[in-house]
This record gives C-alpha cells, structure tokens and sequence, in this order.
C-alpha cells in the first residue's frame, strides 16, 4: 500500500483559467483544499522567490500557480499571507519582479514578515536542535509550499523540500552555508528544518522547469505538468524521475526518506502520467557535489566542482562577492579593482556554488576539475 499520494496534473501554459482548473483537479483528487487547511487557520504561502527575476525567466515560481493555490485555499476558509527570504534582494522587491506581490494584492493577501526571525526549539532534529524561522513562519498555524522543479548546482536539484530554506531569514542561510558547506549535512539540515514545518501541502510548478545551470541561470524546459501533495519528499522523488535522475543521488529525498518525512518510493501517482525527460540537462555523476567523507580540504581542491566565471558576460557587478558566505571571501576582485572580473580562491572555496547561483549575468557556471572526471562516472 503507497503511502504517499501525489496528484499529477497536466498543464501546458500559465494561462490563469487553465491553471486554476489544473490545482483544482489535483487538489479535488486529493480529497479537496479543505484536507489541508481549516477555517480560520491562518496559512503562509511560500513560493520560491530566489531573486527578482521576471516570471518568463523561470527562476520563481509562476504567479499563476500562486493564484490558483490561493484561491483554494481561501475557499476553504485560510487566512493567507505570502513570503519568502529572497537569496539577494528583499521579498517584496523580488516578489513585485516576480509577479507575486500583484496577484497577492489582487488577491488582498498580505506580504508576511520574513525580516525577523523567531528563535525556535526544535528537540527533535536529527542534526539541528533550534531554527530561526521567519516571523511569518513562525507565527502562521501552517505553510504551504510553492516549488519551481529546477537543477541546482549543490543538491542537483530544487524543489519542494529545498523550498523551506527560505524559511529562515536574511543572512542566517548564508550561516548554514558555512557552517555545512558539504551537500550531505547541509540537505540534512533541510530535511530537520521540514520535520520543524511540516508543510501542509506542496504545490510544485513543473510546468516549465529549469535545466542546466540552475537554480537561476539555467535554461527554460517545457514540462507540462503541476504535482500536488501533502508529502514534499514524494514530490522531489517524481520531480527526479522527470529529471530522470536518480533520486537516490539526491540527498534532501534520500534523508527525506531515512528521516520520516516523507516517502520517496511508495508514491501513489493520481491524475496524469508522469513525463520522463530523459534528456533533461542534470548532474547525474554519481560523486559529484561537495560531501561525507570526500569533504577535506585537498580532495575539495582536486576533484569537487569549482564555479568558474566566464569573463565575456561579467558585467563586475559584485553579487558574487557580497554573496560568498566565507570569510575571507573565496571569490574577490583582483587587488581591490572593482574594473576587474573578480577571481575564485579555490584553496578558500567551500563549494556552496552561492556565487552561482547569484550571479544576474549568468556568468558563472559550475565545471569539474580534470582529476575529478577521471574518477567518476
Ligand atoms: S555576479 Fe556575475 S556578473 Fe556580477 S561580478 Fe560576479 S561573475 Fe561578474
Ligand atoms: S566562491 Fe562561490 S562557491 Fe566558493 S565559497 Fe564563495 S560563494 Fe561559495
């Protein structure tokens, strides 16, 4: 017997009334909004707002999915707020570019606060005993959660569980950085801060994806579809296998799994048939990002993935710099000029591919070093 159910539903534009029948559907098969939300309760809903970047870009979650989700879930009687702790940018600034904050105001959703934070105890984390969580987060009775499916230079790819890292506020996420700068500590610690939230539901929009060099800089990918569910660990796991990637390489699922939070592999597929892309520009090396036991400081040098900026698009505007969590900065204009493009001290290099993932340019990409292609498949 599964015991995750997600609902696949097919939608192939952004056009809002196809959008709101296809979260209708997914959710009525579910068992309706009011399966995840009571009258009265009052819910925060968290797209992904990584940066101010318009929606056509792909980097946020679409307005429309935000829409249709929140016209449910009001119909059910939620009292909303919308948020999110944008990586670079403040929310209501990113949420404005990203078309979130107008369809909130058309909604007359109120922005939540995702300034302050809250500290909160949390006795029952496997590896993170308190989080700081947004004001917001920490004072709605439940969130619901608003993914984009994108690669990721990290976690090879983003989705529903990665999504609560914006949960905790302003530089905070730049701390857990450098305090876990390898991938597996770093997803465990996602998968404790979703043991904390227990998202709701999870509403992913899949329905045109980032491949390559995301979570930003990446290229739109026509998917087609939303997944719909209260389990975000089965969401990422079919959001892999769309990627056909291995979700076993993936550590916020394989934790996701160990953990309790959810189940990556008695899934309940309700709806529509999944789409497999099996060219869907991914990481699948099997040793790939920064980890366990392949963490130390020389092996680091050797063989994990470096960014690497392409001079021709640096516009030398500094994210990358402002963005490095550690000190002294891994990435850095040349002698202090700022005319310059700024170079990478790969021997202070943590891996956590923020630069990358900030850059507004899309100047900087991610590339394996010569020793590392040798030992990987
Ligand atoms: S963020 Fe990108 S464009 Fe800006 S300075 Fe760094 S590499 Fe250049
Ligand atoms: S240079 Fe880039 S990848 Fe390296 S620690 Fe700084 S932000 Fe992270």
């Amino acid at each position: 017997m599964p015991n995750a159910r997600v609902a696949v539903i097919r939608c192939d534009t952004y056009d809002s009334r196809g959008v709101d029948a296809a979260v209708a559907r997914g959710l009525s098969l579910l068992g309706g909004a009011a399966e995840f939300v009571r009258t009265g309760e009052r819910i925060v809903l968290k797209p992904n707002l990584l940066v101010a970047s318009a929606p056509e870009r792909v980097v946020t979650t679409h307005p429309a999915v935000f829409s249709a989700v929140a016209r449910e879930l009001a119909a059910a009687g939620a009292v909303l707020s919308w948020g999110d702790s944008p990586g670079f940018g403040t929310t209501l600034g990113v949420g404005k570019r990203a078309g979130i904050a107008a369809a909130a105001g058309q909604l007359g959703i109120p922005l939540a606060d995702f300034d302050r934070g809250r500290v909160i105890s949390f006795p029952d984390g496997r590896l993170i005993k308190q989080f700081t969580l947004a004001e917001g987060v920490a004072s709605a009775d439940g969130l619901v959660t608003l993914p984009k499916l994108k690669t990721h230079a990290l976690t090879r790819m983003t989705g529903a569980v990665k999504n609560q890292f914006g949960c905790i506020p302003g530089l905070l996420k730049n701390e857990f950085h450098s305090r876990m700068p390898d991938v597996e500590r770093f997803s465990q610690m996602l998968v404790d801060l979703n043991r904390l939230i227990r998202p709701r539901l999870t509403v992913m929009d899949a329905i045109v994806a980032m491949e390559g060099n995301g979570p930003r800089g990446g290229d739109p990918r026509q998917v087609g579809v939303l997944l719909i569910s209260d389990d975000p660990v089965a969401v990422d796991a079919l959001g892999c296998r769309i990627m056909a990637l291995d979700a076993g390489l993936v550590d916020t699922v394989t934790y996701g799994e160990q953990w309790g939070l959810g189940s990556s592999t008695e899934i309940e597929i309700l709806g529509d048939e999944l789409p497999v892309l099996a060219d869907f520009v991914v990481n699948r090396r099997h040793v790939s990002t920064t980890g366990g036991a392949m963490s130390g400081p020389l092996v680091k040098r050797l063989i994990t993935p470096r960014p690497f900026i392409a001079p021709e698009r640096c516009t030398r505007c500094g994210t990358c710099v402002k963005v490095c969590p550690v000190q002294p900065k891994a990435v850095g204009f040349p002698a202090g000029d700022t005319t310059r493009v700024p170079e990478h001290d790969y021997g202070h290099c943590i891996r956590c591919y923020c630069c990358q993932e900030m850059c507004p340019e899309r100047a900087i990409g991610v590339k394996v070093p010569p020793l590392g292609r040798l030992i990987r498949r």
